[in-house]
């Protein structure tokens, strides 16, 4: 099962803490992560296992949408920086629609993104 992950610059320290607060669950041998580039490399130092695509502006925000488009992804956790500009928005805008077209979980923000890996964790006990 794959969890893709993305953070705007703003957003990368609390994306690493909030994969932390899940470190056992996430060493769980069915999850594999997948990143954009910059995300990812964060990601990789906080040592977690992922795999990491181009960066965000370069095309990162397109390649997770084509893999849900595909239905490759279980769920789409993506903390946006809503105090920001980003030069891909319009990528932004269609990863977002992508998700919604496919029904794929999308958290934007890490209430939402707990509520799902509890839920995530529940599966995994038989809950
Ligand atoms: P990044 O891309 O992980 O390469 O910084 C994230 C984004 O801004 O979409």
């Amino acid at each position: 099962m794959k969890i893709a992950l993305i953070a705007h610059d703003g957003k990368k320290a609390d994306m690493v803490h909030f994969l932390i607060g899940f470190k056992d669950q996430l060493n769980h041998a069915e999850i594999e992560l997948v990143a954009t580039g910059t995300t990812g490399s964060h990601i990789e130092r906080a040592g977690f296992k992922v795999q990491k695509l181009l960066s965000g502006p370069l095309g990162g925000d397109a390649q997770i949408a084509s893999l849900a488009a595909q239905k490759e992804l279980k769920m789409v956790i993506f903390f946006r920086d809503p105090l920001d500009k980003h030069p891909h928005e319009p990528d932004v805008q269609m990863l977002m629609r992508i998700c919604d077209v496919h029904n794929i979980p999308l958290a934007t923000n890490p209430a939402a993104a707990n509520l799902m890996f509890q839920q995530l964790t529940k599966d995994f006990n038989g809950n």
